[in-house]
């Protein structure tokens, strides 16, 4: 049978324990998930501590991609998910992982979908937060949020596999529209913030506090390939006519 995971991966950033790379590969093959990613990780890798924690798992190992940023990582996805301990004072809707499973396993059917994980001490920075669509949180005690990386994977798996069992086969709707992966809505971005400094919107000085929100804006929206050609046009015109108006007035 078709993996319902094929395109489902994990991404685990800045790892620092082998372990936790070997622990995170068994945890996930177990719940019938191959693909994992690793970004930048402290440790080294490929290591022996991580293949004897893998143990039947370091199949998975082998296959790792490892890149250099999360950019990289989950360019070509369009669905990606941020897993936190911490909520306080982060601007993203935060789902609880029986939620996003759901979402993750009817999406996974039509596109890339990616669960990305913090580094052991600190979790995700707000830049790389702010490539994710959704923050998933494991609802835990009050007194103490924060579970082990490899442990964490295996509750987010864990609901992956339960609900592709509560689904029969065939029954998962795939969405009707399919939005852009992240890197085109990136690069939109980068030339939105080139064109609100050429027409004088943006501040130089200043240019933060505006280009998050709008970014906020169109990670919500998850626009798709005509939207996105409809708002790079719009720059293009923007662009032309700002030059055109600095042409005419000498
Ligand atoms: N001190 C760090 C904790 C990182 S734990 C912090 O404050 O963020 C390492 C990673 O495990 C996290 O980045 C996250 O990906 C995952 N994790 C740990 N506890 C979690 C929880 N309660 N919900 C969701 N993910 C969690």
């Amino acid at each position: 049978m078709h993996s319902p995971f094929q395109k489902t991966r994990i991404v685990l950033v800045g790892t620092t324990h082998p372990g936790n790379i070997g622990a995170t590969a068994r945890a996930m093959k177990v719940m019938g998930l191959e693909r994992l990613y690793l970004v930048a990780p402290q440790a080294k890798f490929p290591s022996a501590q991580a293949t004897a924690l893998a143990t039947s798992a370091d199949d998975l190992l082998k296959q790792a991609v490892v890149t250099e940023t999360l950019t990289e990582a989950i360019g070509d996805c369009r669905l990606v998910l941020g897993t936190t301990a911490r909520l306080r004072s982060l601007p993203l809707p935060v789902m609880d992982p029986r939620v996003a499973a759901g979402q993750a396993l009817s999406e996974g059917q039509a596109h890339e979908v990616a669960f990305v994980f913090g580094r052991e001490n600190s979790g995700l920075t707000n830049e790389e937060t702010r490539l994710c669509h959704y923050l998933v949180n494991i609802p835990t005690s009050k007194e103490y949020h924060s579970l082990n990386l490899a442990q964490a994977v295996q509750v987010v798996t864990y609901e992956l596999h339960m609900a592709m069992l509560d689904e029969q086969p065939g029954l998962v709707e795939p969405p009707d529209w399919q939005p852009e992966p992240i890197e085109r809505v990136e690069f939109f971005i980068e030339r939105l913030e080139k064109t609100l400094l050429e027409i004088g919107f943006l501040n130089p000085d200043q240019p933060k506090r505006l280009m998050q929100r709008l970014r906020r804006l169109f990670q919500r929206a998850r626009p798709d390939e005509n939207e996105l050609n409809i708002l790079n046009g719009i720059l293009s015109a923007t662009r032309e006519a700002a030059h055109g108006r600095k042409t005419d007035h000498g």
